[in-house]
């Protein structure tokens, strides 16, 4: 049995998104810039996307502008806000100690341009408040970014009362929405949100392709210089079958969210009850407020690279935590933000299941897991560490 179950480092394509994408590889290949009918044909539809998509986060279409991902949107939205910030005096930002990389690295690359970036604690159980970022806004904070979900534990943070507080403030507030997109409710006018990350293969569309909602008024700067694709906010001619994949995708998760999240939320609950049975083991995040899609936990005494590589071989396909992380031997800084020690940390099994798990399945992985888990640890020196009391159990 073949079980794939690391729906948050990519998904699978749905049958509507790949129909939705033919048509644009066979027949109407025209370039939307083009004013000849092939192109102009390409234009309507590339028009029709981003009214598809403008609806489903409650947006206006040109609000919407395409990337190539998640990433480079994240990338826009700081390195847009910051330099915004810049030409008003303003060099205070505010994220979270659990972000993506994408997030991450470009404060990184803000703070050697002078920014000064404070990262909210998230706690142990992975999640900030409105109040910490109410106490943490400034005279000269031109940017609060925060994810909507966290991709490795799943917590969901509150976004309507961050909007809110930042709305208040007169601060700009940006969220990577990307594991939420498709997965959770988004409604950028009701939740206050003044720019979002999404891409299409997290929620069954292709790859390569995204979106940055910029609310009206906020302005973009063009990292790709070129044509003038995009209203100029991003230059290159348009990825139409990604698009085309990526609002059919989009449209199709939107519109089965509800039965999605109760089918995917009961595999989930499945999953963490039966792995808590697991000795010296601890669930990460909150068991409550959590995507409907994501387990996360930590096996005291083993490497997660090696349960990985074990479970493959009995056809689970499943993550240590983020793709991004893994084949570097840091530990991840989400467990280490919510206050895993390293040595904890390194034992980590994300599972994370899309609409299309079924209940077999999870039998199969709750059949595996434990013997797996008990085999590994009965090879490792650390486990011989801790049952003969040299060093105490941490969990
Ligand atoms: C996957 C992911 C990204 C990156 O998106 P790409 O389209 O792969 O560039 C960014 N943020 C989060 C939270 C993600 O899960």
């Amino acid at each position: 049995m073949q079980v794939y179950a690391d729906n948050a480092a990519t998904t699978k394509m749905s049958q509507t998104a790949i129909n939705a994408m033919l048509p644009y590889m066979e027949r109407i290949y025209g370039n939307p810039s083009s004013l000849h009918s092939v192109g102009q044909e390409a234009a309507e539809a590339l028009q029709s996307a981003r009214e598809t998509i403008a609806k489903c986060l409650n947006a206006s279409p040109n609000e919407i502008t395409f990337t190539s991902g998640g990433s480079e949107a994240d990338n826009q939205a700081l390195l847009s806000a910051a330099w915004l910030g810049l030409r008003k005096g303003k060099k205070h930002i505010i994220s979270t100690a659990f972000e993506h990389h994408a997030i991450l690295h470009t404060l990184k690359r803000l703070e050697k341009e002078g920014f000064e970036v404070q990262l909210l604690d998230v706690g142990p159980l992975g999640n900030i408040t409105a109040q910490q970022v109410a106490d943490a806004i400034r005279e000269d904070t031109c940017l609060v970014t925060t994810m909507y979900a966290n991709n490795e534990i799943g917590s969901i943070l509150p976004i309507a009362e961050i909007g809110a507080v930042c709305k208040e403030k007169g601060v700009l507030f940006h969220t990577d929405a990307v594991q939420a997109a498709g997965h959770l409710p988004i409604d950028v006018k009701a939740q206050n949100i003044d720019m979002l990350s999404l891409s299409a293969h997290k929620f069954h569309g292709p790859k390569g392709v995204g979106v940055l909602y910029a609310r009206r008024g906020v302005p973009l700067t063009s990292l790709i210089e070129g044509g003038a694709q995009e209203r100029g906010k991003r230059a290159g001619t348009e990825n139409i079958p990604g698009i085309m994949g990526m609002a059919a995708a989009l449209q199709d998760a939107c519109e089965h969210m509800e039965a999605n999240a109760v089918h995917v939320s009961h595999l989930r609950d499945r999953l963490i009850e039966g792995l808590s049975q697991i000795p010296h083991s601890a669930l990460n995040g909150d068991p409550v407020n959590r995507l409907p899609g994501n387990v996360s936990f930590c096996f005291e005494g083993i490497e997660g690279e090696s349960l990985l590589l074990l479970l493959d071989s009995k056809g689970i396909c499943a993550s240590s935590g983020s793709a991004c992380t893994s084949g570097s031997l840091d530990p991840s800084h989400v467990l280490l933000a919510i206050g895993r020690p390293h040595e904890v940390a390194h034992g980590s099994l994300r599972l994370s299941l899309s609409e299309w798990n079924t209940d077999e399945e999870i039998d199969h992985i709750l059949a595996e897991v434990p013997w797996v888990v008990e085999y590994l640890r009965n090879m490792s020196p650390m486990w011989k560490d801790l049952i003969s009391g040299r060093k105490p159990f941490i969990l």
